[in-house]
Protein backbone atom coordinates (compact mmCIF):
# COMPACT_ATOMS: atom_id res chain seq x y z
CA UNK A 1 0.00 0.00 0.00
CA UNK A 2 1.25 3.77 -0.84
CA UNK A 3 1.44 6.24 2.46
CA UNK A 4 -1.21 7.93 1.12
CA UNK A 5 -3.38 4.44 1.32
CA UNK A 6 -1.99 3.58 4.67
CA UNK A 7 -2.56 7.41 5.89
CA UNK A 8 -6.29 7.00 4.43
CA UNK A 9 -7.07 3.57 6.07
CA UNK A 10 -5.88 4.90 9.43
CA UNK A 11 -8.52 7.47 9.20
CA UNK A 12 -10.77 4.66 8.71
CA UNK A 13 -9.83 2.97 11.47
CA UNK A 14 -10.02 6.30 13.57
CA UNK A 15 -13.87 6.47 12.56
CA UNK A 16 -14.71 3.04 12.71
CA UNK A 17 -13.73 3.03 16.37
CA UNK A 18 -15.09 6.17 17.13
CA UNK A 19 -18.56 6.49 15.52
CA UNK A 20 -19.00 3.29 13.58
CA UNK A 21 -18.66 0.65 16.12
CA UNK A 22 -19.93 2.15 18.94
CA UNK A 23 -23.01 2.99 17.01
CA UNK A 24 -23.39 -0.32 15.37
CA UNK A 25 -26.00 -1.74 17.71
CA UNK A 26 -28.56 1.27 17.40
CA UNK A 27 -27.86 2.19 13.74
CA UNK A 28 -28.99 -1.69 12.80
CA UNK A 29 -32.39 -1.43 15.05
CA UNK A 30 -33.21 2.49 14.46
CA UNK A 31 -33.96 1.16 10.57
CA UNK A 32 -32.80 3.98 9.16
CA UNK A 33 -29.81 4.73 6.86
CA UNK A 34 -26.73 5.97 9.18
CA UNK A 35 -25.81 9.43 7.50
CA UNK A 36 -23.72 10.62 10.01
CA UNK A 37 -21.39 7.65 9.22
CA UNK A 38 -21.71 7.86 5.47
CA UNK A 39 -20.80 12.09 5.73
CA UNK A 40 -18.19 10.95 8.03
CA UNK A 41 -16.50 9.04 6.00
CA UNK A 42 -16.92 10.81 3.11
CA UNK A 43 -15.09 13.89 4.92
CA UNK A 44 -12.14 11.86 4.72
CA UNK A 45 -12.23 10.95 1.66
CA UNK A 46 -13.30 7.35 1.67
CA UNK A 47 -16.81 7.79 -0.27
CA UNK A 48 -13.99 7.19 -3.62
CA UNK A 49 -14.81 4.21 -5.24
CA UNK A 50 -11.79 5.01 -7.77
CA UNK A 51 -9.17 5.52 -5.33
CA UNK A 52 -6.91 2.99 -4.18
CA UNK A 53 -5.30 -0.27 -4.96
CA UNK A 54 -7.09 -4.18 -4.22
CA UNK A 55 -5.24 -4.04 -1.10
CA UNK A 56 -6.53 -1.11 0.40
CA UNK A 57 -9.97 -2.06 -0.99
CA UNK A 58 -10.00 -5.14 0.84
CA UNK A 59 -8.62 -3.86 4.41
CA UNK A 60 -10.77 -0.80 3.77
CA UNK A 61 -13.98 -3.00 3.60
CA UNK A 62 -12.78 -5.60 6.19
CA UNK A 63 -12.13 -2.48 8.67
CA UNK A 64 -15.80 -1.06 8.11
CA UNK A 65 -17.23 -4.97 8.23
CA UNK A 66 -15.79 -5.42 11.45
CA UNK A 67 -17.44 -2.15 12.67
CA UNK A 68 -20.64 -1.73 10.91
CA UNK A 69 -22.50 -4.26 8.57
CA UNK A 70 -25.08 -1.35 7.48
CA UNK A 71 -22.38 1.00 6.75
CA UNK A 72 -20.02 -0.67 4.65
CA UNK A 73 -23.54 -2.38 2.89
CA UNK A 74 -24.74 1.70 1.62
CA UNK A 75 -21.24 2.55 1.08
CA UNK A 76 -20.04 -0.80 -0.97
CA UNK A 77 -22.70 -0.24 -3.45
CA UNK A 78 -21.74 3.78 -3.89
CA UNK A 79 -18.36 2.69 -4.35
CA UNK A 80 -18.94 0.26 -6.92
CA UNK A 81 -20.77 2.75 -9.18
CA UNK A 82 -18.17 4.81 -9.27
CA UNK A 83 -15.93 2.14 -10.61
CA UNK A 84 -18.92 1.94 -12.84
CA UNK A 85 -18.92 6.06 -13.89
CA UNK A 86 -15.44 6.02 -14.05
CA UNK A 87 -14.35 3.26 -16.34
CA UNK A 88 -17.88 4.02 -18.70
CA UNK A 89 -16.75 5.26 -22.22
CA UNK A 90 -19.59 7.31 -21.74
CA UNK A 91 -17.42 10.97 -21.25
CA UNK A 92 -20.38 12.88 -20.55
CA UNK A 93 -22.37 10.98 -18.15
CA UNK A 94 -18.30 11.02 -16.38
CA UNK A 95 -18.10 14.74 -16.37
CA UNK A 96 -21.48 15.28 -14.71
CA UNK A 97 -21.27 13.22 -11.71
CA UNK A 98 -18.59 11.76 -10.44
CA UNK A 99 -16.40 14.56 -9.39
CA UNK A 100 -19.84 14.76 -6.96
CA UNK A 101 -19.44 11.19 -6.20
CA UNK A 102 -16.11 10.74 -4.88
CA UNK A 103 -17.00 13.83 -2.73
CA UNK A 104 -19.96 11.63 -1.47
CA UNK A 105 -22.23 14.14 -2.71
CA UNK A 106 -24.33 12.27 -5.08
CA UNK A 107 -24.81 8.91 -4.15
CA UNK A 108 -25.48 6.56 -6.78
CA UNK A 109 -27.03 3.08 -5.91
CA UNK A 110 -26.78 -0.34 -8.48
CA UNK A 111 -29.93 -2.64 -9.11
CA UNK A 112 -28.57 -5.14 -11.49
CA UNK A 113 -27.96 -8.37 -8.96
CA UNK A 114 -31.12 -9.72 -10.42
CA UNK A 115 -29.11 -10.53 -13.64
CA UNK A 116 -28.17 -13.73 -12.38
CA UNK A 117 -31.17 -14.92 -12.31
CA UNK A 118 -32.24 -17.52 -15.06
CA UNK A 119 -35.43 -15.23 -15.94
CA UNK A 120 -35.05 -11.73 -17.23
CA UNK A 121 -36.62 -9.29 -14.56
CA UNK A 122 -36.17 -5.56 -16.06
CA UNK A 123 -35.71 -5.58 -20.03
CA UNK A 124 -34.57 -2.52 -21.98
CA UNK A 125 -36.46 -2.07 -24.99
CA UNK A 126 -34.34 0.38 -28.26
CA UNK A 127 -36.77 3.52 -28.51
CA UNK A 128 -35.62 6.34 -30.78
CA UNK A 129 -33.11 8.01 -28.91
CA UNK A 130 -32.78 5.38 -25.80
CA UNK A 131 -34.43 2.65 -24.43
CA UNK A 132 -37.61 1.46 -22.02
CA UNK A 133 -36.93 0.12 -18.96
CA UNK A 134 -39.61 -2.26 -17.86
CA UNK A 135 -39.36 -4.82 -15.00
CA UNK A 136 -38.53 -5.67 -11.69
CA UNK A 137 -35.55 -4.60 -10.03
CA UNK A 138 -35.61 -6.56 -6.54
CA UNK A 139 -33.13 -4.82 -4.36
CA UNK A 140 -31.90 -1.32 -4.48
CA UNK A 141 -29.56 -0.53 -1.49
CA UNK A 142 -30.26 2.72 0.57
CA UNK A 143 -32.46 4.60 -1.61
CA UNK A 144 -33.04 7.30 0.81
CA UNK A 145 -29.85 8.25 -0.23
CA UNK A 146 -29.66 7.79 -3.59
CA UNK A 147 -29.42 10.97 -6.31
CA UNK A 148 -29.71 7.68 -8.34
CA UNK A 149 -29.55 4.27 -9.61
CA UNK A 150 -27.78 1.87 -12.16
CA UNK A 151 -29.95 -0.85 -13.15
CA UNK A 152 -28.75 -3.66 -15.20
CA UNK A 153 -31.20 -4.71 -17.77
CA UNK A 154 -31.89 -7.36 -20.61
CA UNK A 155 -31.55 -6.66 -23.91
CA UNK A 156 -34.09 -8.48 -26.58
CA UNK A 157 -30.95 -10.49 -27.67
CA UNK A 158 -30.29 -11.13 -24.63
CA UNK A 159 -27.25 -9.16 -23.95
CA UNK A 160 -26.80 -6.82 -20.67
CA UNK A 161 -27.32 -3.10 -20.79
CA UNK A 162 -26.40 -0.88 -17.15
CA UNK A 163 -28.13 2.72 -17.69
CA UNK A 164 -28.15 5.65 -15.36
CA UNK A 165 -31.98 6.45 -13.60
CA UNK A 166 -32.22 9.30 -11.94
CA UNK A 167 -34.03 8.20 -8.30
CA UNK A 168 -37.21 10.18 -8.81
CA UNK A 169 -40.43 8.28 -7.99
CA UNK A 170 -43.10 8.77 -10.65
CA UNK A 171 -45.09 6.60 -12.78
CA UNK A 172 -42.47 5.41 -14.59
CA UNK A 173 -40.68 4.20 -11.36
CA UNK A 174 -41.84 2.95 -8.26
CA UNK A 175 -40.62 1.69 -5.09
CA UNK A 176 -41.89 -0.42 -2.01
CA UNK A 177 -41.50 0.56 1.25
CA UNK A 178 -38.21 -0.54 2.79
CA UNK A 179 -38.04 -3.98 3.06
CA UNK A 180 -38.61 -6.26 6.21
CA UNK A 181 -35.36 -8.19 6.70
CA UNK A 182 -33.45 -9.83 9.35
CA UNK A 183 -29.94 -8.07 9.21
CA UNK A 184 -29.29 -5.17 6.98
CA UNK A 185 -32.99 -3.33 7.92
CA UNK A 186 -31.56 -0.05 8.26
CA UNK A 187 -30.09 -0.07 4.52
CA UNK A 188 -33.46 0.47 3.48
CA UNK A 189 -33.24 -1.62 0.85
CA UNK A 190 -36.36 -1.13 -1.78
CA UNK A 191 -37.84 -2.98 -4.76
CA UNK A 192 -38.23 -1.03 -7.79
CA UNK A 193 -40.70 -1.30 -10.28
CA UNK A 194 -40.40 0.38 -13.21
CA UNK A 195 -42.87 0.83 -16.65
CA UNK A 196 -41.86 2.05 -19.42
CA UNK A 197 -39.02 4.44 -18.17
CA UNK A 198 -37.59 6.22 -20.65
CA UNK A 199 -33.45 6.53 -20.29
CA UNK A 200 -31.68 8.55 -23.17
CA UNK A 201 -28.67 7.62 -24.68
CA UNK A 202 -26.78 10.11 -22.62
CA UNK A 203 -27.18 8.40 -19.98
CA UNK A 204 -25.67 4.73 -21.03
CA UNK A 205 -23.17 3.45 -18.22
CA UNK A 206 -21.63 0.06 -20.31
CA UNK A 207 -23.02 -2.84 -22.55
CA UNK A 208 -22.32 -6.24 -21.06
CA UNK A 209 -23.19 -9.96 -21.36
CA UNK A 210 -24.28 -12.98 -19.42
CA UNK A 211 -21.34 -14.56 -20.54
CA UNK A 212 -19.30 -11.10 -19.06
CA UNK A 213 -20.70 -11.12 -16.08
CA UNK A 214 -20.46 -14.99 -15.35
CA UNK A 215 -16.96 -14.44 -15.98
CA UNK A 216 -16.58 -11.56 -13.55
CA UNK A 217 -18.34 -14.17 -10.97
CA UNK A 218 -16.04 -16.79 -11.82
CA UNK A 219 -12.70 -14.10 -11.55
CA UNK A 220 -13.78 -12.54 -8.10
CA UNK A 221 -14.63 -16.17 -6.92
CA UNK A 222 -12.27 -15.53 -3.50
CA UNK A 223 -11.69 -11.50 -3.99
CA UNK A 224 -14.97 -10.69 -2.58
CA UNK A 225 -14.58 -12.22 1.00
CA UNK A 226 -13.69 -9.21 2.75
CA UNK A 227 -17.06 -8.71 4.48
CA UNK A 228 -16.41 -12.43 5.91
CA UNK A 229 -12.91 -11.38 7.14
CA UNK A 230 -14.43 -8.33 8.82
CA UNK A 231 -16.96 -10.21 10.68
CA UNK A 232 -14.47 -12.49 11.87
CA UNK A 233 -12.32 -9.75 13.19
CA UNK A 234 -15.18 -7.36 14.90
CA UNK A 235 -15.84 -11.54 16.66
CA UNK A 236 -12.98 -12.31 17.45
CA UNK A 237 -12.54 -8.52 19.63
CA UNK A 238 -15.67 -9.35 21.15
CA UNK A 239 -13.81 -12.69 22.29
CA UNK A 240 -11.20 -10.79 24.00
CA UNK A 241 -13.43 -8.66 25.79
CA UNK A 242 -15.42 -10.88 27.04
CA UNK A 243 -12.06 -13.14 27.80
CA UNK A 244 -11.33 -10.41 30.03
CA UNK A 245 -14.69 -10.41 32.22
CA UNK A 246 -15.47 -14.33 32.48
CA UNK A 247 -13.11 -16.48 34.03
CA UNK A 248 -12.89 -19.08 30.66
CA UNK A 249 -9.29 -19.61 29.50
CA UNK A 250 -10.92 -20.62 26.66
CA UNK A 251 -11.74 -17.59 25.71
CA UNK A 252 -9.20 -15.95 24.13
CA UNK A 253 -7.82 -19.49 23.36
CA UNK A 254 -10.53 -19.59 20.58
CA UNK A 255 -9.67 -15.74 20.00
CA UNK A 256 -6.27 -16.80 19.54
CA UNK A 257 -7.57 -20.07 16.97
CA UNK A 258 -9.88 -17.48 15.34
CA UNK A 259 -6.84 -14.90 14.94
CA UNK A 260 -4.73 -17.86 13.24
CA UNK A 261 -7.64 -19.16 11.15
CA UNK A 262 -7.89 -15.72 9.41
CA UNK A 263 -4.69 -15.17 8.73
CA UNK A 264 -4.26 -18.46 6.32
CA UNK A 265 -7.67 -17.32 4.84
CA UNK A 266 -7.05 -14.32 4.09
CA UNK A 267 -3.91 -15.18 2.45
CA UNK A 268 -4.92 -18.08 0.75
CA UNK A 269 -8.10 -16.18 -0.71
CA UNK A 270 -5.65 -13.19 -1.52
CA UNK A 271 -2.56 -15.41 -3.29
CA UNK A 272 -5.30 -17.51 -5.29
CA UNK A 273 -7.29 -14.07 -6.34
CA UNK A 274 -3.58 -12.96 -8.05
CA UNK A 275 -2.42 -16.40 -9.13
CA UNK A 276 -3.01 -17.92 -12.96
CA UNK A 277 -7.28 -18.75 -12.85
CA UNK A 278 -6.70 -20.26 -16.24
CA UNK A 279 -4.99 -23.49 -14.29
CA UNK A 280 -7.06 -26.13 -14.16
CA UNK A 281 -7.67 -26.72 -10.37
CA UNK A 282 -7.77 -23.07 -9.93
CA UNK A 283 -11.60 -22.75 -9.80
CA UNK A 284 -12.11 -25.75 -7.33
CA UNK A 285 -9.43 -23.91 -5.62
CA UNK A 286 -10.95 -20.59 -5.41
CA UNK A 287 -14.81 -22.09 -4.36
CA UNK A 288 -13.09 -24.01 -1.57
CA UNK A 289 -11.02 -20.38 -0.21
CA UNK A 290 -14.61 -18.74 -0.46
CA UNK A 291 -16.73 -20.87 0.98
CA UNK A 292 -13.92 -21.59 4.19
CA UNK A 293 -14.50 -17.54 4.65
CA UNK A 294 -18.24 -17.71 4.18
CA UNK A 295 -18.42 -20.75 7.11
CA UNK A 296 -15.34 -19.15 9.05
CA UNK A 297 -17.27 -15.64 9.84
CA UNK A 298 -20.81 -17.88 10.72
CA UNK A 299 -18.50 -20.00 13.25
CA UNK A 300 -16.57 -16.90 14.36
CA UNK A 301 -19.91 -15.22 14.94
CA UNK A 302 -21.58 -18.19 16.24
CA UNK A 303 -18.17 -18.24 18.92
CA UNK A 304 -19.00 -15.20 19.98
CA UNK A 305 -22.87 -15.80 21.18
CA UNK A 306 -21.81 -18.93 22.70
CA UNK A 307 -18.92 -16.81 24.50
CA UNK A 308 -21.35 -14.18 25.20
CA UNK A 309 -24.43 -16.42 26.78
CA UNK A 310 -27.85 -15.03 27.41
CA UNK A 311 -27.31 -11.64 27.22
CA UNK A 312 -25.85 -12.03 23.43
CA UNK A 313 -30.02 -12.75 22.12
CA UNK A 314 -30.72 -8.54 23.41
CA UNK A 315 -30.80 -6.54 20.02
CA UNK A 316 -28.53 -4.26 21.84
CA UNK A 317 -25.70 -6.90 21.90
CA UNK A 318 -22.80 -7.10 19.27
CA UNK A 319 -22.91 -10.98 18.94
CA UNK A 320 -26.37 -11.61 17.69
CA UNK A 321 -25.69 -8.63 15.34
CA UNK A 322 -22.45 -9.79 13.99
CA UNK A 323 -24.20 -13.34 13.67
CA UNK A 324 -26.83 -11.81 11.44
CA UNK A 325 -24.37 -9.60 9.47
CA UNK A 326 -22.29 -13.03 8.24
CA UNK A 327 -25.93 -14.41 7.65
CA UNK A 328 -26.22 -11.67 5.22
CA UNK A 329 -22.62 -12.07 3.83
CA UNK A 330 -23.16 -15.62 3.27
CA UNK A 331 -26.07 -14.87 0.67
CA UNK A 332 -24.28 -11.63 -0.69
CA UNK A 333 -23.18 -11.82 -4.62
CA UNK A 334 -24.26 -15.45 -4.35
CA UNK A 335 -24.06 -17.33 -7.55
CA UNK A 336 -25.62 -20.65 -8.19
CA UNK A 337 -21.76 -22.23 -7.72
CA UNK A 338 -21.23 -20.34 -4.47
CA UNK A 339 -24.64 -21.89 -3.02
CA UNK A 340 -23.92 -25.29 -4.46
CA UNK A 341 -19.95 -25.12 -2.92
CA UNK A 342 -21.52 -23.12 0.72
CA UNK A 343 -24.43 -26.02 1.22
CA UNK A 344 -22.03 -28.75 0.16
CA UNK A 345 -19.43 -27.77 2.45
CA UNK A 346 -21.93 -26.42 5.53
CA UNK A 347 -23.38 -29.90 5.42
CA UNK A 348 -20.30 -31.72 5.09
CA UNK A 349 -21.02 -33.62 1.76
CA UNK A 350 -17.36 -33.72 0.69
C1 LIG B 1 -30.65 -7.12 1.72
C2 LIG B 1 -30.15 -7.25 0.32
C3 LIG B 1 -29.80 -6.13 -0.37
C4 LIG B 1 -29.34 -6.23 -1.68
N1 LIG B 1 -29.02 -5.08 -2.33
C5 LIG B 1 -28.68 -5.14 -3.62
C6 LIG B 1 -28.46 -3.94 -4.38
O1 LIG B 1 -28.54 -2.82 -3.87
N2 LIG B 1 -28.17 -4.06 -5.68
C7 LIG B 1 -28.07 -5.27 -6.30
O2 LIG B 1 -27.79 -5.31 -7.49
N3 LIG B 1 -28.24 -6.42 -5.61
C8 LIG B 1 -28.56 -6.39 -4.29
N4 LIG B 1 -28.78 -7.54 -3.61
C9 LIG B 1 -28.67 -8.80 -4.37
C10 LIG B 1 -27.62 -9.74 -3.87
O3 LIG B 1 -26.36 -9.56 -4.42
C11 LIG B 1 -28.23 -11.11 -4.13
O4 LIG B 1 -28.70 -11.53 -2.89
C12 LIG B 1 -27.39 -12.17 -4.64
O5 LIG B 1 -26.96 -11.83 -5.92
C13 LIG B 1 -28.25 -13.47 -4.66
O6 LIG B 1 -29.34 -13.31 -5.52
P1 LIG B 1 -30.84 -13.52 -5.07
O7 LIG B 1 -31.06 -13.18 -3.68
O8 LIG B 1 -31.60 -12.74 -6.02
O9 LIG B 1 -30.98 -15.13 -5.11
P2 LIG B 1 -31.34 -16.12 -6.29
O10 LIG B 1 -32.31 -15.53 -7.24
O11 LIG B 1 -31.72 -17.40 -5.65
O12 LIG B 1 -29.95 -16.32 -7.04
C14 LIG B 1 -28.80 -16.96 -6.46
C15 LIG B 1 -28.08 -17.76 -7.54
O13 LIG B 1 -28.79 -18.98 -7.76
C16 LIG B 1 -29.18 -19.11 -9.11
N5 LIG B 1 -30.54 -19.66 -9.17
C17 LIG B 1 -31.56 -19.38 -8.33
N6 LIG B 1 -32.65 -20.08 -8.70
C18 LIG B 1 -32.30 -20.82 -9.78
C19 LIG B 1 -33.01 -21.73 -10.63
N7 LIG B 1 -34.30 -22.03 -10.41
N8 LIG B 1 -32.33 -22.27 -11.65
C20 LIG B 1 -31.04 -21.98 -11.88
N9 LIG B 1 -30.31 -21.12 -11.12
C21 LIG B 1 -30.94 -20.54 -10.09
C22 LIG B 1 -29.18 -17.70 -9.68
O14 LIG B 1 -28.99 -17.74 -11.08
C23 LIG B 1 -28.04 -17.07 -8.92
O15 LIG B 1 -26.82 -17.36 -9.56
C24 LIG B 1 -29.23 -7.48 -2.30
C25 LIG B 1 -29.59 -8.62 -1.59
C26 LIG B 1 -30.04 -8.54 -0.30
C27 LIG B 1 -30.43 -9.80 0.43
Amino acid sequence: MTEQETSRLSEARRICDTLLEPNAERVDRSGQVPRENLEALAAAGLADGTFGSDAFRRAFVELLCAACGTTYFILTQHLGSCGQIASSSNTALRERFLAEMIMGKHYVGVGFGHLRRPQPMLRATPVPGGWLLSGVAPWVTGWPTLSATIYGAHLPDGRHIYLYVPAREDKHQQVSTPLPLCAMGATETVEATLTDLFVPTSDWVRDGSPEQLAASDTANLCSNVAPMLGVTRGSIALLRQLATKKPFPVLSQAADALQTELEQCRERCFTLSGSDKSAPEWREHALQARTWAIELGVRAAHTGVAAASGGANSLDHPAQRRMREAMFYTLFQQTSEILQGTVTRLARLS
